[in-house]
């Protein structure tokens, strides 16, 4: 069986993490490295997917539950404007094989978006 990801290990509170909100099927965390004065995670419970597209064709509900958990995040903790990422594959800087979007809000600017051309 394949190790459990980072993401399974915090759910099952074998390591400790800042739970912002949490349902049956979700979990949000702050983000332990920031990038952005908010940076959130917003985290499918099931290690199944591994990344947005297998995550969309797989559960789309789910998919949506996110964004839905992603903006209520943002509305309380950025005024509700911020950038939803996630990351997919290796060379656009995934580390975690798990689906997780990336919510990270307040002081961002358009040119910030990508890397230098
Ligand atoms: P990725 O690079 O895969 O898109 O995003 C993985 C994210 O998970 C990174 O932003 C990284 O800082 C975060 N991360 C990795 N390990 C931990 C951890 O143990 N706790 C928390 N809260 N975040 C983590």
């Amino acid at each position: 069986m394949a190790e459990p990801t980072v993401f399974e290990r915090i759910v099952a509170r074998e390591i400790p993490a800042d739970i912002l909100y949490e349902d049956d099927r979700i979990i949000a965390i702050t983000d332990i490295a920031p990038k952005a004065p908010v940076h959130l995670l917003v985290v499918p419970k099931t290690a199944e997917y591994g990344n947005v597209a297998a995550l969309a064709g797989g559960d789309p509900q789910l998919l949506a539950d996110i964004v839905k958990v992603a903006q209520d995040l943002a509305t309380e903790r950025t005024g509700g404007d911020y950038r939803l990422i996630f990351n997919t594959g290796e060379g656009a800087g995934q580390t975690v094989f798990h689906v997780h979007a990336h919510v990270l809000g307040t002081g961002l600017q358009e040119g910030s978006l990508g890397s230098e051309l």
